[in-house]
This record gives structure tokens, C-alpha cells and sequence, in this order.
């Protein structure tokens, strides 16, 4: 067993939001240590994202934090040489509904409030940007041309990489089985291999938060639920944006269902399951392809000749209100909470790592006062929230 080793920062789980916050926290000059269960980094649920990255929420905090998120990603191949896979492109919310159009309609102020470049289009630019969308019944949609897409098998390697030039450790297959602590401090984390010290701990340990709640002795209320993704091979170019049909399907198994192009020409595709599969299985089921290409195949029928690679399921870990929490809970010092980001973690961690960073270094967000209470672990996760965009 490894004697006990200090760091400024201990950060539990390599993975969307815990690698960001390493690499941030590295470059602001802190010690770093990074515990990850698998064997490299990303390699929970973060590799089962399709790698979207959109501002385009309700929540204030979900659209200052993925903003953050998308300059970090935009920039970071011309800031340190490599190549996250970032495609630009927008996303679009094609709609046919009237229902849906109110409520697309309705987010537009505060999305706008909050700096977002979004508008409602016509249904013969919604044809223009999807192109072979089946055109009857189409009434236009929302558009977001800054949001893109970023492969989430690269983003992992390039935040590990520029962490690592800044001293931080990374341990993998070693898992956080408890924490020290002297009275209510917490002061470090024993693992199956050893026990680390550290001035601060941050837990984003995803889908397996709340495994951590009687290790703490607070509630961490993160249910994880399941979700299938699929990728096919390449085909040419066509498709710009990530595309959100919201739409539950007419086969009453899918509340919505979208997809993109990623950078290779791979359409990478997922759908809501109507019905959640709460837990952590993550075993595909039959069920999910033949429902998929039913969905595509009538939004755009060109589909119909895609030739698909693999699929896969992976978690969402969820809270209540669907908002994620990111803050140090008053019960504890030296914990700072990173987990519960939904169905978006993907495109919420560089920005997360970021205001992680900003707080845990100098006490303050990088983004607003407003914004950032979204994500107050003492907030009443039963409240209604603007969150609509889970
Ligand atoms: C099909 C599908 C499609 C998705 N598409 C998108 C998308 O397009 N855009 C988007 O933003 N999000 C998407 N998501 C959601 C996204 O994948 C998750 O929100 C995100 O990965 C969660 O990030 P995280 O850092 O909380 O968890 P993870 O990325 O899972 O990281 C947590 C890490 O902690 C480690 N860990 C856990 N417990 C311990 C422990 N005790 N000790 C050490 N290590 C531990 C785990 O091994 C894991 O690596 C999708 C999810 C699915 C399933």
C-alpha cells in the first residue's frame, strides 16, 4: 500500500468533468492528483457521448457554463496543437408540432438574455440546413449556428495531455473506496491501492455519485438512467448541424431522438427512451436500432441506405431538477461536489473544470452569480426550474 501522499487537489474521476478540472486546476499552478477507477481516461460514460455541444438550454447555469465550453473547445486546437474533433455547424430543432414551436418559442428570451445566438427560421432554412428533411407538416425551428459537435474519444486525451504538462498525476484502475477527514473536514481519500492528502477533494465520479452519499454522510442525489447512442460509417458530407427532433415517436417507445455528423462523416445517433431504464446497465438492447432507423429513416428517408457500426449504452446521471450540481456543500469542507450533469456532461465539463478551477483557486465563478446558483447543492431539487432541455 502506498504511503500517504499530498496534493493540493484530489479530483475522483477522470471523465467529462473531472479531467477539464484537472487540466484547469494544473494550469492555474496546483497539485494535482487524479483517481480513476478505469483504465484511462474518459472511459466511463463520457465515451458514450455523441460529443454535441450546444448552449442552447433553459437553464441560465447549463448556457453560461456550455458557452465557456464551446470557446474552450473552438480554440483548443489553434491554443495547444491538438485536435479535439471540433466541427462547427450549429444545432437546429427542426418542428412540426405547434405545441413544441410555443415552447421553443418560449425559450428565446432567456436564452437571448443569456448571450446565446439562437433564432427561430423558416421552414425553407430549416430545408436548407438538414438537407432531404421531409418537408410536409414542417414549420420551422429553432437554430444555434455557434454550437458544434467534438468527438468525445479525443477530448479526454487532450485534457489529460495539457494536465499532465502542468504536474498533474493521473492514477487509473485504482478506485476511491472512502475519505479522511478530521471532524467535519475532509482531508483526503483512501483507495483500494493506498491513501492520498489533500488540501481539496472534488468528486465527479458520474454516474456512481451517489455511492459516495454514506461515505460522506450527505445526500447526493444522482439517479443514473440509461441511454443507447449508434454511429455509422462514414458517408459524405451533408449535414451541418446537430439535429433534436422532440417529438415523442408514434412508436410510443422515444420522447425525442437526435443525431449529427460528426467531423468524419460518421452520423452518430441516440434517442430518450419514453420509458427510463433507471440504473446502470449497460448492456445494448435490440430494441434500440430498429426503433432508431425507423425515426431517421422518416425524418430524412436518405437514411435509409446507411450502413451502421456499432451501438452502445451509457448512463446519464441525473438529478431531480435535471441541473447539475457544482458546489462545495456547506455540512463539509474540502469537498467541492462536480457530479449529476445529466445528459449533458460532455459539453458541460470544459466549462465546468473551468469555474471549478476559478472557484477552488480564487473563490470565485467564472461565471455570473445568477448563473452559477443554478448549481447550489442546497437548492430544492423538487422546485421547478427553466431546465426543459434535459
Ligand atoms: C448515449 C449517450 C449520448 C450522450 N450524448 C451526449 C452529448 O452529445 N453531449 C453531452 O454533453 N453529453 C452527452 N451524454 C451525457 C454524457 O455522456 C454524461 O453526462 C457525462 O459523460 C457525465 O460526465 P461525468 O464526468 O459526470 O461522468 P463520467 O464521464 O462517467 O466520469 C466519471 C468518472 O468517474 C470514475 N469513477 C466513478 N467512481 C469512482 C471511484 N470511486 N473512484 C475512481 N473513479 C471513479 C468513472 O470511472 C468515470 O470515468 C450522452 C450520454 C449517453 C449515454
Amino acid at each position: 500500500m502506498a504511503g500517504k501522499q499530498n496534493y493540493d487537489v484530489i479530483v475522483i474521476g477522470a471523465g467529462s468533468v473531472g479531467n477539464p478540472a484537472a487540466c484547469f486546476l494544473a494550469q492555474k499552478g496546483m497539485k494535482v492528483l487524479v483517481i480513476e477507477k478505469r483504465a484511462a481516461a474518459g472511459q466511463g460514460d463520457n465515451k458514450a457521448a455523441i460529443g454535441g455541444v450546444r448552449a442552447t438550454h433553459s437553464d441560465p447555469g447549463k448556457i453560461s457554463i456550455c458557452m465557456e465550453s464551446l470557446g474552450i473547445f473552438k480554440s483548443w486546437q489553434e491554443q495547444y496543437g491538438f485536435d479535439v474533433g471540433w466541427k462547427p455547424g450549429g444545432y437546429c430543432f427542426p418542428v412540426y408540432d405547434e405545441k413544441i414551436e410555443n415552447t421553443l418559442k418560449a425559450l428565446l428570451p432567456i436564452q437571448k438574455k443569456f448571450g446565446l445566438n439562437i433564432d427561430w427560421v423558416d421552414s425553407a432554412a430549416i430545408r436548407e440546413l438538414i438537407p432531404g428533411i421531409e418537408p410536409s407538416g414542417l414549420r420551422g425551428g429553432t437554430y444555434s449556428p455557434e454550437d458544434g459537435q467534438v468527438s468525445p474519444l479525443l477530448a479526454p486525451v487532450a485534457f489529460q495531455r495539457e494536465a499532465e504538462k502542468h504536474g498533474a498525476k493521473y492514477l487509473f484502475n485504482e478506485k476511491v473506496i472512502g475519505y479522511t477527514r478530521e471532524n467535519n473536514r475532509i482531508t483526503g481519500v483512501l483507495t483500494d491501492k493506498g491513501e492520498y492528502a489533500a488540501g481539496q477533494v472534488v468528486l465527479a465520479a458520474g454516474a456512481d455519485a451517489a455511492e459516495h452519499s454514506a461515505l460522506l454522510g450527505i445526500d447526493i442525489p444522482v439517479t443514473p438512467d440509461s441511454h443507447e447512442g449508434g454511429i455509422s460509417a462514414p458517408i459524405e458530407h451533408f449535414l451541418a448541424p446537430l439535429v433534436v427532433d422532440l417529438r415523442p415517436g408514434p412508436e410510443g417507445k422515444t420522447a425525442n431522438f437526435y443525431f449529427g455528423q460528426n467531423k468524419e462523416g460518421q452520423i452518430i445517433f441516440c434517442y430518450t427512451p419514453k420509458e427510463l431504464f433507471i440504473g446502470t446497465d449497460r448492456e445494448s438492447l435490440s430494441e434500440f436500432l430498429p426503433i432508431l432507423a425507423q425515426r431517421m429513416i422518416s425524418l430524412i428517408p436518405r437514411f435509409k441506405n446507411l450502413l451502421i457500426r456499432r451501438v452502445w449504452r451509457g448512463c446519464y446521471p441525473m438529478t431531480p431538477d435535471g441541473v447539475p450540481i457544482m458546489d462545495a456543500p456547506r455540512q463539509l469542507s474540502g469537498l467541492f461536489l462536480a457530479v449529476g450533469m445529466c445528459g449533458q456532461g460532455f459539453m458541460l465539463g470544459p466549462g465546468a473544470g473551468k469555474n471549478i478551477a476559478a472557484m477552488l483557486t480564487e473563490g470565485l465563478p467564472i461565471i455570473s452569480g445568477e448563473a452559477n446558483d443554478c448549481f447550489r447543492y442546497d437548492r430544492d431539487f423538487h422546485k421547478k426550474t427553466t431546465e426543459t432541455l434535459k
